[in-house]
């Protein structure tokens, strides 16, 4: 029997929502302890470690990873299979990630987030700066200065004008073409701060919970051994659908309702990737909107260009990343009996898209049929037609090393990316729905959620600032109720 302090807090995975919480919480001075299922590899950011080969592999090949865990099936593969999954290891995918930060749009805060937390994240929190302004600034101490003396390079096409996107990210002293995304793991590994325990290889297996609320976690450690954390407060944070699945197995006292998480939503992504023999644009992911902010009959969505250098030439990466609303098509169950992993109860996910889905499918495939278009003109070679398959069909990714290496000189490959493939799950214990507005589970007393499960809807923005923002706020929120 363990026991976190009356005014501590427990955190259930130490990935990138769960540590950045635990670091704003040790600058609130705010006792914390973090449970995290996977080892402290005791290496960095794969693409710091890895050269860009090996790092891309790494990723699209998770199976090869030591840190591989996929505590689900799906009933609709390919969706939420193959790339899908969580690396298990302390620092989660912050360790994975890209470093793309981007706000979500205006307009879905507004419309669709509770507008107290909309204001916070965009006007101004705490009577001071915003949320997502505190956390840009902490991320720009944190990275390389910004050279303002040399305007950003920019990749024109046609009616598109696309700009450098605004990426946490430090290069390598050293070593070319290597360089890391944030990590709240890097901060508590440098600052190691007296208020935070970490206790790696320990996987919550289920939340105590009595008609008082929730009081702890059962916990496992690497050789099975099950002891109880007691605390009575309980952030979950590890990742959208472990904390449904935990949220969803509370074994019910009679006296409170079942809480049923919504089924998860990721982002809808189809791109193309050519291998181009110009040298007139510079390395760099560049991104356009292509929704206004104030119209809102269309999904929000973002254009993106990646182009990358290696020994064998140049590759662009072309893609349209939309947001999947949420729809009855997405469930996540709890089952009976181990589902094939180390937890007591399965989980299964089933997700396909809705018609609104569909028709968006098809608004990217004609932008990026556009896209293509003027490069082939840029190019100087006719523009072929994108042959898409069915989305969802197959397995038909962002090519990895080796079908890049086989790709044919200035000829597209389109692809599409299954649903749960872009690490963008989320959207399913909501912000002002399953959850009340400061983040705390509905009937479920001391219980709070942290990452992208939290957001009520995702825009088409990458989630990892917003989530940033909201550890920050969440770390507030739990010093004000321990005082
Ligand atoms: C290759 C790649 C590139 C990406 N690029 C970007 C990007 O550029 N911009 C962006 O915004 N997002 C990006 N993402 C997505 C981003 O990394 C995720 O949104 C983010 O990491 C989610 O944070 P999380 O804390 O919810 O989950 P994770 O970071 O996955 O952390 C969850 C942690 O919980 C642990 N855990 C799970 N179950 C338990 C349990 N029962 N008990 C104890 N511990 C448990 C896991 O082992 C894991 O360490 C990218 C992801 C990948 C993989």
């Amino acid at each position: 029997m363990g026991a976190v302090s009356s005014d501590g807090v427990l955190i259930v995975g130490g990935g990138l929502a769960g540590l950045e919480v635990a670091h704003q919480l040790a600058k609130l001075e705010v006792p914390v302890t973090v449970v995290e299922r996977g080892r402290d590899f005791r290496t960095g950011h794969i693409s710091w470690e890895l050269g860009p080969e090996e790092a891309l592999n790494l990723w699209l090949q998770p199976s090869t990873d030591e840190a591989f865990w996929r505590p689900w099936s799906t009933t609709t593969p390919p969706h939420f299979d193959g790339v899908s999954c969580l690396r298990s290891r302390l620092g989660g995918r912050s360790l994975y990630w890209h470093g793309v930060v981007l706000r979500v749009a205006d307009r879905i805060l507004r419309d669709h987030w509770p507008a107290s937390v909309a204001s916070e994240l965009m006007c101004s929190f705490q009577d001071g700066p915003s949320l997502y302004e505190r956390v840009l600034a902490e991320l720009v101490v944190w990275g390389p200065r910004p050279n303002r003396s040399v305007p950003p390079p920019s990749v024109s096409l046609g009616p598109y004008c696309l700009q450098l996107v605004p990426r946490a990210i430090q290069s390598h002293p050293t070593l070319p073409r290597r360089w890391r995304a944030y990590s709240p793991l890097d901060r508590l590994v440098r600052d190691s701060p007296s208020h935070v325990t970490v206790l790696e290889a320990t996987q919550a297996l289920r939340l105590l919970c009595d008609a008082s609320g929730v009081h702890g976690a059962l916990v496992s450690d690497s050789r099975g051994k099950e002891r109880e954390v007691l605390s009575p407060k309980v952030v979950l944070a590890a990742g959208a659908i472990v904390n449904g699945a935990l949220v969803a197995a509370i074994r019910e006292d009679p006296t409170s309702c079942a809480l049923r998480p919504s089924g998860p939503t990721d982002h809808l992504v189809q791109g193309f990737t050519a291998r181009i023999d110009s040298n007139e644009m510079i390395d760099g992911i560049y991104y356009m909107p292509l929704s206004d902010d104030e119209v809102s009959s269309q999904e929000d969505a973002n254009l993106f260009i990646e182009l990358s250098s290696s020994d064998d030439g140049r590759v662009m990466e072309v893609w349209v990343c939309s947001e999947q609303v949420q729809s009855r098509q997405s469930e996540l169950r709890v089952t009976e009996g181990i589902g094939g992993t180390d937890l007591p109860y399965g989980i299964e996910l089933s997700a396909s898209l809705s018609s609104r889905d569909l028709r968006e499918v098809a608004r990217q495939r004609d932008v990026l049929q556009d896209v293509w278009n003027h490069l082939a003109r840029a190019l100087g070679v006719a523009a072929s037609r994108l042959s898409f398959a069915e989305f969802g069909s197959q397995h038909s990714g962002v090519p990895d090393g080796n079908k890049r290496a086989a790709l044919a000189p200035r000829e597209p490959a389109p692809w599409a990316s299954p649903l749960g493939t872009e690490q963008h799950e989320g959207c399913n214990l909501r912000l002002g729905e399953e959850l009340t507005g400061d983040a705390a589970v509905r009937g479920r007393s001391g219980l709070y959620v942290a990452g992208p499960s939290t957001f009520p809807r995702m825009g088409a923005a990458n989630p990892a600032l917003t989530t940033l923002a909201l550890a920050m706020r969440l770390a507030h929120h739990l010093k004000g109720v321990s005082t």
